[in-house]
């Protein structure tokens, strides 16, 4: 069966707590196609092994991106931990990203928290799991 492909994303106030759960659900990982924005990329690529498609850094254009591997129903969930205490110069970009999550219905968790309820589903990366396509 094709590997399940998943987007990483972590601001920079963000990105350790990101890595940290990477790092507790290594074994989950490698089972994924791995994308991610530049700088997010770098780092988890750099300090797990893990391969990882990297995009352009999010305030260059990287979460567009990830939306447009949504649109062309190429993105199975995406993990965005965004930063909810601190402006950045794409937050035009952040809601564009989220709400193509909504317009696709693709799973997307921004805490960890909520990624830990994701990936320890039975249902994560299971044939079983087909989310609804919209057809608008
Ligand atoms: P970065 O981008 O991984 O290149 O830091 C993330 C973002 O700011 O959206």
């Amino acid at each position: 069966m094709e590997k399940s492909t998943i987007a990483l994303v972590a601001h920079d106030h963000k990105k350790s707590e990101l890595l940290e759960w990477v790092n507790t659900h290594i074994e989950i990982m490698k089972r994924c196609n791995i994308v991610a924005t530049g700088t997010t990329g770098g780092m988890i690529a750099d300090n797990t092994g893990l391969a990882v498609t990297r995009y352009q850094s999010g305030p260059l254009g990287g979460d567009q991106q990830i939306g447009a591997l949504i649109a062309e129903g190429n993105l199975d969930a995406l993990f965005f931990f965004w930063d909810p205490l601190n402006p950045a110069p794409h937050d035009p970009d952040v809601k564009a990203l989220l709400r193509l999550c909504s317009v696709w219905n693709v799973p997307v968790a921004c805490t960890p928290a909520t990624a830990d309820l994701m990936v320890t589903s039975p249902r994560f990366l299971s044939a079983e799991h087909v989310p609804h396509k919209p057809t608008y």
